[in-house]
């Protein structure tokens, strides 16, 4: 499938319309269950209505309480940020493999520098064949910016890998991310772009996922392409000239990415796994985990794993990650350690 990303030029003034339409709706919009009706102040009278359960229907006093320990359950769960590993991990399934099949390709557009000091990076994405959109756009904040900056003591390239791993916000042009995905953004405070605080009553009212195919396919791009490492680490190298982050990607350079991509032979290798994105980590973290347990000589290996771990430490997304693939999968930390500096020192 030969698909176009169609043109760079234009691609920033094609954002700022697009998600100035979707304010004006917004702000037009009369059925919206806003945070104060959430918290109980609700007029009955106003027969809004719910999918809670399944079925469309009149909101009660119960719902309200249930959307509550609803958001309250997100706020928790993304406390502290998001990572790009987290986004995939705590994606739904089906998102994922929307993402593998229907999304060929994703290509980083431009970047700057915005308040508060993260590079938010512009990535066009092709949309899925159904879509009335030719493209879609996701928007992401690498919030870890300004620091690997100043950080001089490492590279460009480092520093990118490093500001790939950190804390990201993001946000994305699609309808999905729109009706489903941007309250729990909101409230997770990872969201790039404008706040939702509309509870989604009938689209998702029970906050289940975090990302679109979009997202989903651009965080495999910033995890696995060499071009999007590329990328951020010229936004670093410039920022630490004196100059400013901003880039544009080259129309000649955003085709030849997409093309690359487009002949990557992605759909057929996802099936074979079901899911390759989610299981990649996990399945050099399992093969290790066995081959651990067939030995006895633990006391030695805990050090180790204790010096791994302490390698990681500055990095807090790869901290997160390692966690919570050891609990998944039953091993120690030590040893979840390990295996990622191993990893980790292959890729460099
Ligand atoms: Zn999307």
């Amino acid at each position: 499938m030969a698909t176009s990303i169609g043109s760079v030029k234009g691609s920033s003034q094609e954002l700022r319309s697009r998600f100035g339409e979707d304010a004006r709706q917004r702000r037009a919009a009369a059925n919206i269950l806003d945070p104060s009706e959430v918290r109980g102040d609700y007029d009955a009278g106003r027969m809004m209505e719910t999918t809670l359960g399944g079925e469309a229907r009149p909101i009660t006093n119960e719902d309200l309480a249930a959307f509550r320990q609803n958001a309250r359950t997100a706020g928790r769960r993304f406390k502290g940020g998001i990572t790009v590993r987290q986004v995939v991990d705590l994606s739904l399934s089906k998102d994922r493999k929307r993402a593998r099949t229907e999304i060929p390709s994703a290509v980083p557009a431009s970047s700057r520098q915005v308040k508060g000091g993260a590079l938010e990076t512009r990535f066009m994405t092709s949309s899925s064949p159904q879509s009335k959109h030719a493209r879609h756009q996701v928007i992401v904040e690498f919030v870890d910016f300004e620091g690997l900056v100043a950080n001089g003591s490492l590279s460009p390239r480092k520093a990118a890998r490093e500001l790939a791993r950190g804390s990201i916000r993001f946000d994305c042009t699609c309808e999905h991310h729109r009706y489903r995905r941007r309250y729990i953004a909101t409230i997770g405070r990872y969201n790039a772009g404008r706040p939702e605080t509309g509870y989604p009553k009938i689209t998702n009212p029970d906050l289940s996922g975090v990302a679109c195919k979009h997202v989903l396919r651009v965080m495999s791009e910033i995890e696995g392409g060499s071009a999007v490492q590329m990328f951020l680490a010229r936004a670093i190298e410039k920022a630490r000239g004196g100059g400013t982050a901003v880039q544009r990607t080259s129309q000649k350079s955003a085709d030849r990415q997409a093309q690359k991509q487009d002949s990557r032979p992605m759909a057929a290798n996802a099936q074979e796994t079901g899911d390759r994105d989610f299981d990649r980590s996990r399945r050099a973290l399992r093969k290790a985990a066995k081959a651990a347990s067939a030995t006895t000589t633990q006391p030695k290996r805990t050090a180790k794993g204790s010096r791994a771990a302490a390698a990681l430490g500055g990095n807090a997304g790869a901290r997160d990650k390692l966690l919570a693939a050891a609990r998944d999968l039953g091993i120690s930390p030590d040893q979840a350690a390990k295996l990622l500096a191993a990893a980790a020192k292959d890729q460099s």
